[in-house]
């Protein structure tokens, strides 16, 4: 299979691994940088994670410009993936997602840490990006690559990044690697919720310690847990 062809088939294939494990549902999108040019990105047309096809997947240029939308419309919130993108060369795939438990954490000014070993790959700390700061009252989408650059400065040189009111980015430097971090990301909002209702004093992952498993965190690794979604989702699992 092409590189281009088998980039999609895993796009379609993350999609689905993210609507079951809760991460998006019927909005939330995931994307990957175009393997061949940098400058140009894959993400779906506007369309529910679970539902999409390999036909779906659409091209970009990085300020969100369709290459050849053949009728396809795509999502509002394209901007997103276009300047992380343009900010991190590092970054090869972006997910977006409105996951229950991270929303409590970005409007409160609470902070999420990392809380087991999974839950390393969020990063030591995780800003919280509040659109109102800059943008004022907005119907919370990121509609612009203005609102997109913004972002981009407050995810830094992290991995995730919380959106007040909205939801969180995830970033990585391949597409299976960021779709891991993202379903880590949710389940450690959740964890951290239940041992800081049993406990006020959590103790964490140090600095150290997030640092080592990062380090160790292969993708070996990361292919073992893929292999699971793929037969959890139904579909082909590549080495
Ligand atoms: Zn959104």
């Amino acid at each position: 299979m092409a590189k281009l062809d088998a980039l999609i088939d895993e796009l379609v294939t993350a999609n689905r691994i993210l609507a079951r494990e809760g991460v998006v549902d019927s909005f939330g999108h995931v994307s990957a940088r175009h393997p061949d040019n940098p400058r140009r990105y894959l993400l779906s047309r506007s369309r529910a994670p679970d539902c999409i096809e390999n036909d779906d997947i659409m091209e970009f240029a990085l300020d969100g410009t369709p290459i050849d939308a053949r009728g396809r419309g795509p999502y509002l919130e394209r901007y997103i993936h276009g300047a992380l993108y343009e900010a991190r060369s590092d970054v090869m795939s972006v997910v977006h997602n409105h996951s229950e438990s991270v929303i409590p954490y970005g409007v409160t000014g609470k902070a999420i840490k990392p809380i087991f070993h999974m839950g390393a790959s969020i990063g030591h700390e995780v800003p919280i990006w509040d659109q109102h700061t800059k943008f004022g009252d907005t119907d919370l989408l990121v509609r612009t690559m203005a609102q997109g650059h913004d972002l981009a400065k407050k995810l830094g040189k992290g991995a995730t990044c919380l959106m007040r009111g909205h939801g969180c980015v995830v970033v990585g430097p391949y597409l299976r690697r960021t779709v891991y971090t993202a379903i880590y990301l949710e389940l450690n909002a959740k964890l951290q919720m239940q041992a800081e209702a049993m406990s006020k004093k959590v103790r964490f992952l140090t600095k150290g310690e997030v640092s080592k498993v990062t380090e160790t965190t292969s993708p070996a690794n990361v292919n073992r847990a893929w292999e699971n979604w793929c037969r959890a989702v139904d579909r082909p699992y590549r080495d």
